[in-house]
């Protein structure tokens, strides 16, 4: 599958790159506005974890030509409406739940891919969270949604989320800036320049919050690099800057740390001790 308009998509080579070392998260949230798009991408994601090749999805173990022809059993599509409304309804999320149970048919994992995530209610988010909270090990979610903003906070906190809308739309100079900065002071491994840069961090949440979620953007694209791909990313330097200064797997670690924060940060923590614990977690992704 290396020739197909895949390659040189940044976030398809990311997932693909993780597959390859089976840390795929077991939940996931697409953001997208364009449907098909978003089920295609969750569709990539899927070939990603059946595959049993080693450049993955490799389009021809078993496991892929089965998916790509006819689909796989152990890859449930749905879009959870039942009967004549048209959101995703909380009878469809405990139909799931207790399939999920179920080990699956020929795979070592099992996939959910739900569709119409953009209109599930309260309730059927909070049966999805329960199962999100302490799936089984096999299994996983791809939830796709037109806008992030639809998702609960405590299930948000539980997915990662990988946006195709327009990666740029509201991210200040200001917030550029200081994930630059952030970075530096990561590799720096001096915990005073760490403090100093988090400072601006303490009475402002939304500012945290998207800094991170550049610092996670960047973490993503240095394990994408570090598996030979070459294409352009939006924090270039930073990105070869981590990639020449740390191994993948505290590329992964600082990822994992990122995505804690983040969530932390929208269960409204305390802000000065999630600026000591980034500190404190920052150094110890990075093994020192
Ligand atoms: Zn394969």
């Amino acid at each position: 599958m290396k020739n197909n308009s895949y390659a040189g998509n940044k976030l398809y080579s990311g997932i693909s790159a993780l597959a390859c070392r089976g840390s795929v998260p077991h939940g996931i949230l697409i953001e997208c506005e364009n449907e098909d798009e978003g089920y295609e991408f969750a569709r990539f994601i899927a070939g990603c974890l059946l595959c049993t090749g080693s450049d993955k999805p490799c389009g021809e173990c078993p496991a892929c030509r089965k998916f790509y022809k006819n689909g796989h059993p152990d890859v449930i599509v749905t879009d959870g409406i039942r009967g004549k409304s048209s959101s995703f309804t909380v009878d469809a999320v405990r139909e799931i739940r207790s399939s999920a149970f179920v080990v699956p048919n020929e795979s070592d994992k099992k996939i959910y891919i739900l569709k119409n995530g953009g209109n599930m209610n309260e309730q059927a988010q909070n049966a999805i969270l329960k199962i999100l909270e302490e799936p089984p090990e096999y299994v996983y979610f791809i939830i796709i949604t037109p806008s992030k903003s639809t998702v609960l906070e405590t299930v948000l906190s539980r997915v990662c989320v990988y946006s195709l809308n327009t990666e740029s739309a509201g991210v200040s100079e200001k917030e550029k800036e200081a994930v630059k900065a952030l970075v530096m002071a990561i590799l720096s491994v001096s915990e005073l320049k760490l403090l100093e840069e988090t400072a601006a961090y303490q009475k402002n949440s939304q500012f945290a919050e998207t800094v991170l979620e550049l610092l996670s953007e960047i973490f993503r694209d240095a394990l994408v690099k570090k598996s030979g791909y070459n294409g352009n990313f939006r924090f270039e330097d930073e990105v070869n800057a981590v990639c020449s200064a740390l191994t993948s797997k505290s590329i992964m670690n600082c990822a994992e740390v990122c995505g804690e924060l983040i969530a932390s940060i929208q269960r409204k923590c305390n802000n000065n001790l999630l600026i000591t614990r980034m500190c404190y977690e920052f150094k110890r992704a990075i093994g020192r």
